[in-house]
């Protein structure tokens, strides 16, 4: 039966294929039973796992460096290896696994179930909340048993792509679906500006979010249609829907060929002004999509995604290979690499275990970085060592005090110390920026202005935090308004001080890559564009066509305008 969902349009684009769910409940494990002949053997894979989680939980801390001074997550790591070795846990499994003959993961799972139901009859907070670590152990150890989950199936013979169905994917999860031939995704819940809509974006993947219940209508294999534009999402279309949907795709396909004209044409207004157009990265990978396009360089690299969705985290060595890898590729272009943002949506599963009562208000981005100094510091001295083979950029994210970007430079001399120490090179002249990415940033500017040498706009964050509009919940989504009047108010007060001071300015949220916004951004003064490459020939197109000298006093009376209603007829006729 044909039937359709709306839901909040994430990724633009049109596709076609065949469902595959994806369950992530890790621990809706199957139960089997195991013949007493096999029981050993189940036994034996228990060990093996066990002692695999142990090798992971040392890298990690050896990678952390939290055996010298103090480390967040050097203590959750050591909780863990602890529980491992709790008689309650791995023994009480053991003789699950031999009374009832189960297998190992639903022996685990069962006596997981059953300490979380006494952790929490206890009194005391703290103690009640280390269930979580109990269930992230469990979960370690299941992964280990099943071998890496959420496999994808091969790509189809009949031409169609697999559309994803999930409850929530995570950015890692979507990365991951480069490598397979998947065609859209859609899932229950999200936002627009989550990050697992934004890498949706960046790989032109059609994708739907806040379904709520889509997991749970439909089959495995049937033919949906994703309309990334609306919104919709089509599940067992007629023939004549099915028609009408290849056709606009195909109708979509042409005129994204026909931008391609642009790439080698001037990135400059009507009136002349040159407006530098960069590609944000998640990947080194990313960098061919970002040459193709004819941009001028790198102005985002969102490092964390090397980070993230593994068991441990990469050492200098990994990171230097990297960062080194991008700006060789970007063959003396500027490449502006973003030091580690993890935390809020961008989780480092089961790395950082810590439990936050509010993610996107915790110990995120810089606050962990320079929580976790040793590891800062392996990424510090990976990017300056990179720095020596091209123009690299480094950009500090989400700033509010003075005090973290005096650290961040202290810890800046001690990795160029460390290295002059071990006689390696690289660039004395490195240009060091901060990310405007919280409204406090935005409002006492001068102290960021006054330690370095550009800043970058991440609208994303700032228009999160100005509104308290969690950017990962449908429930608030239709409250995300990049045209507040107090948003345009942050983003043109910034955009103009800089101008003022003579220091570089450019947006690298959301919002440079929609090219609705791009003649207001024009108009505020920004000369200085970062997006996904798949969106650049659109700005470029808006931007060949804009006249700055017409527009800057337009923008300048939105500025002014403290009524919705009002701002937006203005925006019509911008
Ligand atoms: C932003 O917040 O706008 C930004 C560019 O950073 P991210 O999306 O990675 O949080
Ligand atoms: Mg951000």
């Amino acid at each position: 039966m044909t039937f359709a969902l709306h839901g909040l349009p994430v990724s633009h684009g049109i596709a076609i294929g065949h469902v595959h769910l994806v369950s992530h409940a890790l621990l809706e494990v199957n139960h089997y039973h195991v013949q007493p002949r096999h029981l050993k053997k189940e036994l034996e894979r228990l060990r093996i796992a066990v002692d695999t989680v142990r090798g992971e939980l040392a890298g990690l801390k050896a990678a952390t460096g939290s055996g010298q001074g103090h480390s967040e997550v050097g203590a959750f790591v050591d909780l863990h290896i602890m529980l491992l070795d709790d008689p309650m846990l791995l023994d009480a499994a053991r003789q699950l696994i031999e009374e009832r003959r189960c297998n190992a993961e639903w022996a685990l799972v069962q006596q997981m179930e059953l300490l979380v139901e006494q952790f929490e009859q206890i009194d005391d907070a703290y103690l009640r909340e280390r269930k979580a670590d109990v269930v992230q152990v469990v979960e370690r150890l299941v992964k280990v048993l099943l071998g890496r989950p959420g496999h994808l199936p091969p790509r189809r013979k009949d031409g169609l792509g697999t559309i994803v169905v999930a409850h929530d994917l995570s950015p890692a999860d979507t990365i991951g679906f480069r490598e397979h031939h998947v065609a859209g995704f859609v899932t229950d819940v999200g936002g627009p500006t989550s990050h697992t809509a934004i890498v949706a974006r960046s790989q032109s993947i059609p994708a739907v979010v806040a379904l709520h219940h889509i997991r749970h209508l439909v089959e495995d294999d049937e033919l949906v249609i994703i309309d990334g534009t609306r919104g919709v999402v089509i599940i067992e279309p007629d023939e004549r829907v099915l028609e009408e949907y290849q056709l606009r795709k195909a109708e979509l396909e042409l005129e994204r060929s026909k931008l391609k004209r642009l790439v080698t044409a001037r990135s400059a207004t009507l009136d002349s002004e040159a407006i530098g157009l960069f590609g944000n990265i998640e990947l080194p990978t990313d960098v061919a999509q970002v040459k193709a396009a004819g941009a001028d360089g790198i102005g985002l690299y969102r490092t964390e995604f090397l980070f993230m969705g593994r068991e441990t985290l990469p050492d200098e060595e990994e990171q230097f290979e990297a960062y080194r890898k991008v700006i060789k590729g970007m063959a003396g272009k500027p490449v502006t690499i973003r030091t580690l943002d993890i935390g809020a949506d961008k989780a480092l599963e089961g790395i950082n275990t810590r439990v936050e009562p509010n993610p996107a208000l915790g110990l995120r981005a810089i606050r962990f970085s320079l929580a976790e100094p040793q590891m800062f510091l392996a990424q510090l001295r990976a990017l300056l060592r990179a720095s020596h083979y091209g123009k690299l950029k480094l950009l500090v994210p989400m700033l509010a005090h003075a005090h973290e970007i005096d650290q961040t430079l202290g810890l800046i001399a001690q990795a160029r110390e460390q290295l002059r120490e071990k006689k390696q090179k690289y660039d004395e002249h490195l240009e060091i920026g901060g990310m405007i990415e919280v409204p406090a940033a935005a409002l006492a500017l001068g102290m960021f202005i006054r330690r370095l040498q550009f800043l970058s706009i991440g609208t994303n964050d700032l228009i999160q935090y100005t509104l308290a509009i969690d950017r990962t919940d449908e429930a608030v989504a239709h409250l995300y308004d990049p045209l507040h009047p107090a948003v345009l108010k942050l983003i043109g007060g910034t955009i103009q001080s800089c101008a003022r001071f003579g220091l570089p300015i450019s947006v690298c949220g959301e919002l440079a890559g929609d090219s609705t916004y791009t003649r207001l951004l024009l108009g505020m003064g920004l000369r200085e564009f970062s997006m996904h490459p798949s969106q650049i020939l659109e700005v470029k197109q808006e931007i060949l066509r804009a006249d700055v000298g017409d527009i800057a006093p337009k923008v300048q009376r939105i500025l002014k305008m403290d009524e919705p209603a009002r701002i937006r007829e203005a925006m019509e006729r911008l």
